[in-house]
């Protein structure tokens, strides 16, 4: 069985630019990519993203894929070996199957690559993505850049008990192996 961490993208490994639609709007955190390479010595490493824009017409499909193979390109620029882009882009009143906070990427990473999850991560700036690691009972950590700070507010009592919170990527990279290194996840074993 495969640990992995699923990465939110948007506030947690590039900066939160809304609707991003265009290539120059890209910008990794300044830490992004030294994290990334620490992390995949012990995980794979695997990106869900939530893209409504697409579904609502302000982005572009075609520019969504130029953003997702730059991103990768980048990913690969850096030795870092990204599993995966998931990549919802429906609207939340679509209902779909796919939308964080629903699992459905993360079964399809299960099924492709058997992933232990108790002992996986799922890191991100949204409540969405806590639901999500509380859901698939991984463990989650609520990082405060992009709109963690703003959304703090909306965890609940439940969720604030079952996740970490950390300042960022880099401060949530820590945890992670400090967490590994003692053996103690935690909260669900
Ligand atoms: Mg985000
Ligand atoms: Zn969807």
């Amino acid at each position: 069985m495969n640990k992995a961490v699923f990465l939110d993208r948007d506030g947690t490994i590039i900066k939160d630019r809304g609707h991003i639609n265009d290539l120059k709007d890209i910008v990794f955190y300044n830490y992004t990519f030294d994290c990334l390479k620490e992390l995949q010595k012990e995980f794979l490493l695997f990106i869900i993203t939530n893209q409504p824009g697409v579904a609502k017409g302000i982005i572009n499909s075609g520019n969504l894929n130029r953003i997702h193979s730059y991103i990768l390109q980048k990913m690969s620029d850096h030795g870092i070996d990204i599993k995966e882009i998931y990549c919802c882009t429906h609207r939340k009143e679509d209902n779909c199957i796919c939308r964080k906070p629903n699992t459905f990427f993360i079964d399809a990473a299960n099924d492709k690559y058997s992933i232990d999850l108790e002992n996986s991560f799922v890191v991100g700036d949204h409540p969405s993505d806590i639901e999500l690691a509380i859901k698939v009972k991984a463990n989650g950590i609520y990082v405060l850049t992009g709109h963690g700070q703003k959304h703090f507010r909306e965890l609940n009592f439940n969720q604030k008990q079952k996740i970490r919170i950390r300042s960022n990527l880099k401060s949530a990279t820590r945890t992670i192996f400090k967490l590994i290194n003692n053996g103690t996840y935690g909260l669900y074993n």
